[in-house]
């Protein structure tokens, strides 16, 4: 309740109801801190929700929880409980007109057309080392060969970031490829690695854990619900409109419904360059990327059966797909299929501004690229703009971050956080992780790993 003074009093506001806000929410409430989230959405989970249509339920994107971390793996288990399912992972890559396994395998060397089989021979001869050790394309081109970068590293990139090759940092690949590879156990580092594995594979069966019921997003709705279980707000459709700042501190948060709140840390996970707004600078050029995702019913069965499709081709708009019910059987109703198109772009922008005049030319390239058998099968569309999809990793992306962290720094009770706070690309271990962390830090002074250190990069 609002003091006489016109404001509340908390330990920690929180801005941002995805995974890190959540979490880190919860760990600091275990401690009898006094907390309050404020969300811009009218859901928790942020990238980690799940959309509710009916009987189907969708994603965003196609999503799993991997992790090897012990502490993370705990805290996750102490969410989710007994509702959880073990899922093996199948995903493929349409390339030259046809579905290939992906990681590629045996199977997927002897399809492949033979003057690609050729050239990418030859690069494995001709291979150099990049000569400068930022650019994407240089160590894409010496890992994978020039065949294999131009059909289908370049387009894809270039279709998914929505800028040139040329522009994208080294960190990226590392980070995007590992990301897709995931199995370790399938190397895929080199071209040479690649070929090494089709050659001699080994089998391959990577699990994953995945809520038992509701999608992904019941991860969130849990953590939610928890957090306010411990006494802690979660104020949906809101945001902060402004900041009164003090000597080397915030002082008072303002609330779009009025409220003032006096932290005695801001924790930010949202946006960054909203919060560069917020304590009057302007925010260096990091750009983030924005997601439409085309979620579709389908009245029928489809024609591939992996759990999601990354399409590299110039030819259609879509950049991956994912196949709800491979990944938990009640995604979609018996007999039915639900399907997840991911097109990127930035907010504000091109289609993101009118996304529903896309929707005849998916379903034609869903047709045509064989995945769905027929128009007829498909039901209905639902439309949803995801802001803040992904850091983009640009050349320069290192020094714009480093410049907006010595924004940050004058204000010792203000903390980046998460995936979209931090500018750091991580999957939604990564974000536990550096929020359990950030807890114990902020409470105990128990010091904080560097970003770096939560993933190879
Ligand atoms: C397509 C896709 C597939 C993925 N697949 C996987 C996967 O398989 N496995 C996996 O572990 N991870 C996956 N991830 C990554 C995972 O979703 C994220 O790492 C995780 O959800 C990030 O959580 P976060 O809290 O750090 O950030 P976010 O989820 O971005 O949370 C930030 C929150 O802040 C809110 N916000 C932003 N600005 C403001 C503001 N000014 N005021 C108020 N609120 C604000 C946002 O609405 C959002 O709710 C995937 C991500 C995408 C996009």
């Amino acid at each position: 309740m609002p003091k006489k003074n016109n404001y509340d009093e908390k330990d920690f506001v929180v801005v941002g109801a995805g995974v890190a806000g959540l979490s880190f929410a919860h760990t600091v409430l275990g401690e009898k801190s006094s907390t309050v989230i404020v969300e811009r959405n009218d859901h928790v989970g942020g990238l980690a929700r799940s959309f509710h249509y009916g009987d189907f339920v969708f994603d965003v994107g196609p999503k799993r929880f991997h992790t090897e971390d012990q502490e993370v793996l705990d805290f996750l288990f102490s969410i989710l409980e007994e509702d959880y399912i073990v899922v093996g992972r199948s995903s493929a890559v349409h390339l030259f007109g046809r579905y290939f396994p992906w990681p590629l395998d045996h199977r997927a060397l002897f399809r492949l057309p033979f003057k690609v089989m050729a050239s990418s021979g030859l690069d494995l001869l001709r291979r150099q080392e990049p000569k400068d050790e930022n650019s994407f394309t240089e160590y894409t081109r010496s890992r994978y060969g020039e065949t294999l970068y131009r059909l289908f590293f370049k387009p894809y990139t270039e279709k998914f970031l929505q800028i040139p090759c040329e522009d994208v940092h080294v960190d990226w690949a590392k980070t995007g490829i590992n990301r897709a590879v995931i199995d370790k156990r399938v190397k895929s580092d080199t071209l040479f690695d690649l070929v090494r594995s089709v050659l001699l594979p080994k089998p391959v069966d990577t699990k994953f854990l995945y809520p038992s019921y509701g999608g992904f997003g019941t991860f969130c709705d849990k953590l939610g619900e928890q957090v306010r279980g411990r006494g802690g707000e979660i104020l949906l459709e809101n945001t902060v409109t402004s900041l009164e700042l003090g000597k080397g501190r915030i002082e008072t948060v303002v609330l779009a419904d009025g409220r003032r709140i006096r932290p005695d840390y801001l924790v930010w996970s949202g946006n960054f360059k909203a919060l560069a707004h917020l304590i009057g600078e302007e925010p260096p050029p990091l750009r983030y990327l924005s997601t439409v995702l085309y979620n579709m019913e389908v009245n029928a069965d489809v024609l591939q059966h992996e759990q999601w499709i990354y399409y590299g081709g110039q030819d259609t708009v879509l950049s991956r797909v994912s196949i709800t019910n491979e990944m938990a059987d009640y995604m979609a109703p018996e007999g039915k299929t639900g399907l997840c198109v991911e097109v990127t772009g930035f907010e504000g922008k091109g289609h993101w501004n009118d996304p529903e005049a896309l929707i005849p030319e998916i379903q034609a390239d869903l047709v045509r690229l064989k995945l769905v058998r027929s128009h007829s099968d498909f039901g209905g569309v639902h439309v949803e703009r995801v802001r803040d999809t992904y850091p983009i990793y640009d050349l320069r992306y290192k020094e714009n971050f480093a410049a907006a962290s010595g924004m940050v720094k004058p204000f010792k009770n203000l903390k980046l956080l998460g995936r979209t706070g931090a500018y750091w690309y991580n999957n939604s271990d990564h974000s536990m992780k550096m929020a359990l962390q950030m807890a114990k830090h902020l409470l105990k002074g128990t010091p904080m790993e560097a970003k770096e250190a939560l993933f190879r990069v």
